[in-house]
């Protein structure tokens, strides 16, 4: 959206900024200085740990919860003194919350006619319209219990969308469902989201779900913003440690760096140095020590000698449906590979093997600034 500063000129307005927000129960303070602004259209997922504060970030933009301190604003005004019901923001629980006593059409229609915003003809088309776009045409005379688990969402969902919220909210919405369902209604939710261009702020602890479905991801823990970005963003650049371990699967191993290229640093490890590609973020100095952290599944492992590899000895190869998980001494570190085909080498237990990665597999991060203590 687009806000005009003076004659001609305007800038672009975020539909909802956070500006500050901090918030306690008790003496715990669950929400920390959180500020970022969302997009008019964006698919937002809010991603971290259990208790790191998504749900209660959530509620706060609902008007559910209340702020102590920091602002909400929607199209540039504050919306933080205005009742829920008033925020045209909806919110779609994990649990659905339908009504058990009315079918699927009088669930739908219920908030429009408490609001009576329209007459019963009109309210008919748009329960049609809502239905059709969470392809439930047909189920209107359905009470919720002769309904599955993935249709009562649906409904849920319709039951929000009918209202035309500037912003959705949705609270883990796939969580009870089966992990095939769950998949299903992934992709299904997303297509809604472009289709009808609603703004979706999505909860979900399953970085998978995350990085799937969203335009930007959030990445919370203990009540703090750790980084915004896109799903590659956050997946190949990760801005801190907690990021590195949180996204994905990766072997972390102590180097040495040797030297700081502009591209990329030379790095030791036992006997091996290999080059590692440079990060935006870290910056990493000659002579100090770092971390390596490679993504398992960025990984290949060779018979044959390849440049910039680690060497190491096969101590596992296990087959586990698609995915060939290899286990390998490099040094005093026992490393994992994930491969998806067929390994370049049909290697076994004490094979020598060659080990490399995909150049956006792997990033050094500063030692001191990781909390890392010991061994890793
Ligand atoms: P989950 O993924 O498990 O739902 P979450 O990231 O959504 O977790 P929140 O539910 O926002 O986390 O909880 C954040 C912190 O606030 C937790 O430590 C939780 O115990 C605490 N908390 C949440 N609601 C309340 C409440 N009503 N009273 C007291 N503490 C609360």
């Amino acid at each position: 959206m687009l806000r005009k500063l003076g004659k001609g000129l305007y800038v672009r307005q975020p539909l909802l900024s956070l500006v500050n927000i901090n918030k306690y129960f008790g003496d715990v303070h669950v929400l920390r200085d959180v500020s970022f602004t969302i997009e008019q259209g964006e698919f937002l997922t809010l991603l971290g740990p259990s208790g790191c504060g998504k749900t209660t970030l959530l509620r706060c933009i609902a008007g559910l919860e209340h702020v102590h301190s920091g602002d909400i604003l929607l199209n540039g005004s504050s919306i933080k003194g205005i009742a829920p019901n008033k925020r045209n923001v909806n919110t779609v629980f994990q649990n659905y919350a339908l009504f058990p006593h009315l079918n699927v059409y009088d669930n739908i229609a219920y908030g429009p006619r408490v609001k009576k915003l329209m007459k019963e003809a009109e309210l008919k088309d748009r329960v049609s319209k809502v239905l059709d776009l969470v392809q439930m045409l047909g189920y209107e005379k359905r009470m919720p219990h002769q309904l599955s688990g993935g249709q009562r969402q649906r409904i849920a969902i319709a039951r929000a969308l009918i209202n035309e919220p500037s912003i959705l909210l949705l609270d883990e919405p796939l969580g009870a469902l089966d992990l095939k369902l769950r998949k299903h209604m992934q992709t299904e939710l997303a297509q809604l989201q472009r289709k009808t261009g609603t703004t979706f702020v999505y909860v979900t602890h399953d970085q998978e779900e995350a990085l799937n479905m969203s335009d930007r991801i959030v990445v919370m823990d203990q009540g703090q913003v750790q980084q915004l970005g896109s799903p590659r963003e956050i997946y190949n650049n990760p801005s801190n440690l907690f990021v590195t371990t949180f996204i994905g699967d990766r072997n972390m191993i102590r180097v040495k760096v040797l030297d700081v290229g502009e591209a990329s640093t030379r790095v030791q490890f036992g006997e091996d140095v290999v080059e590692v590609r440079n990060s935006k973020r870290h910056h990493m100095v000659a002579g100090e020590e770092a971390l390596l952290a490679i993504h398992m599944d960025k990984m290949r492992v060779s018979c044959g000698e390849v440049p910039n590899a680690l060497r190491g000895e096969v101590l596992s190869v296990h087959y586990a449906g698609s995915q060939i998980r290899i286990q390998i001494q490099v040094a005093d570190k026992v490393i994992t590979a994930v491969e998806y085909q067929k390994t370049d080498c049909d290697c076994e237990a004490g094979d020598s093997v060659y080990v490399v990665w995909e150049e956006h597999g792997a990033i050094l991060l500063p030692l001191e600034d990781s909390g890392v203590e010991g061994e890793v």
